[in-house]
């Protein structure tokens, strides 16, 4: 665990709250912003940046030096595939804000749309950098969205959405807020809510979205998650736990994005090996697993592909001809009895050090799973009769033209 600094910045060492010029200017941004709205939401993911953002709102709320909205919603966005430390801080803070009266609805994805579910069940590839990038959308941008349009339904006027976006002083410079899943650094969606939310169909015109600590350094961050907040005066938060999932005491040096176990997006897994090479939580080891399993999965010979020309139904022919599609039954189940062992390979563990079990596939998900390829689910556009991907074929090209195999 990180040892805090002996000399404290923000707090002077009377009753005194003080705050440096990173947080005035939060403050600043919260004053000049947050009075025209009558009520605030908080998409909180559960990593460093927008739980410091959720922390400190509160804290400010709590001391007056914010005025209240009318309401106040936060919005836990959980995954099911949240690296453990997060998950569990995530847990003891929503425990702290229940105690203290603070509405914090957990948003989900509808069960056939979760990550595993719709990858297992229905059979469409793990997402990638390039072509097939369904899951920031899917399991946390959409299940928000809807969250958001309910409550407005309950509420008059507008929202003011605050996320923990945070860029540092480039961003003020360049004016630029980035689709944060592509940064490193930064937690997966949180850009997205910035970006996407205001525009969404439903809610369009009754969202703004406000990023409270878009100037803040990654210091500053850590300043106020390991040595502030956990502090009585600044609200008494369980956020220091939140360094193990960025190498704790690396944690400034280690430049890990967080979202998912094993994202399948991200070069390295470096938060889940900042994570496991703590002795806490080294029995988690075996995540590691999952990102090859991801890689194997979209290989030609556990996937379909179009054969031929593809005639769409308007009469023309897919721009893409040939291409490969979703996951043969062979290969969902290969993938889900091995995710289902490093579940319990990792509890079995759990269970022996008297440490905290994962929970990223759970029965009421392995039953669905197991229920849509019992009923043979393909995803849309495809029937299940295509041959696999690494079929010799005739290339097809786009004109349509094609080009025989020669054996
Ligand atoms: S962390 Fe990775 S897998 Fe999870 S939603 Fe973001 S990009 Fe997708």
């Amino acid at each position: 665990m990180t040892s805090a600094p002996a000399q404290p910045t923000l707090f002077e060492g009377s009753k005194r709250l003080v705050y440096d010029d990173a947080i005035e200017l939060t403050l600043q941004s919260m004053q000049a912003y947050g009075p025209a709205h009558d009520h605030w939401g908080i998409a909180w993911s559960g990593g460093k940046d927008s739980t410091a953002t959720l922390t400190l709102i509160l804290h400010l709320l709590d001391t007056g030096r914010l005025q209240r909205p009318k309401t106040l919603s936060v919005f836990y966005a959980d995954t099911r595939q949240e690296l453990l430390p997060l998950a569990i801080s995530a847990e003891a803070i929503m425990r702290q804000m229940a105690d203290r009266g603070v509405n914090c609805e957990v948003v989900r994805a509808p069960l056939d749309k979760r990550f595993l579910v719709y990858i297992l069940g229905r059979g469409v590839p793990p997402p990638n950098n390039n072509t097939l990038r369904w899951c920031t959308r899917q399991i946390k941008v959409d299940p928000m969205t809807q969250a958001l349009a309910d409550r407005l339904d309950e509420l008059d006027g507008s929202i003011l959405m605050i996320t923990g976006v945070r860029q540092g002083e480039s961003a003020i410079r360049d004016g630029r807020i980035a689709m944060s899943c592509g940064k490193d650094g930064a937690e997966c969606g949180q850009g997205w809510y910035q970006e996407v939310l205001p525009h969404a169909s439903g809610i369009r015109g009754r969202i703004a979205t406000l990023a409270p600590i878009l100037h803040w350094r990654v210091c500053n961050v850590w300043d106020w998650l390991r040595i502030y907040a956990p502090m009585a005066e600044y609200g008494g938060w369980s956020t220091t736990a939140i360094a193990d999932a960025y190498g704790g005491d690396e944690a400034e040096e280690v430049n890990a994005r967080t979202g998912c176990n094993g994202c399948p997006l991200a070069s390295k897994d470096k938060a889940l090996d900042a994570v496991i090479a703590s002795p806490h939580w080294s029995y988690l080891a075996p995540l590691k697993r999952l990102k090859p399993i991801y890689r194997e999965l979209r290989k030609p010979q556990n996937r379909l592909r179009k054969a031929g020309v593809e005639r769409l139904k308007g009469g023309g022919i897919a721009a893409n001809p040939q291409r490969m599609g979703p996951l043969t039954f062979d290969a969902r189940l290969w993938a889900l009895a091995e995710i289902l062992s490093v579940q319990a390979e990792i509890n079995t563990a759990a269970a022996t050090l008297a440490r905290p079990e994962i929970d990223i596939l759970n029965a009421e998900e392995e039953a669905r799973i197991r229920e849509l390829i019992a009923s043979g689910t393909w995803p849309h556009g495809w029937d299940g009769d295509e041959p696999t991907a690494d079929t010799p074929m005739d290339t097809v090209y786009a004109d349509g033209s094609v080009q025989p195999l020669f054996l």
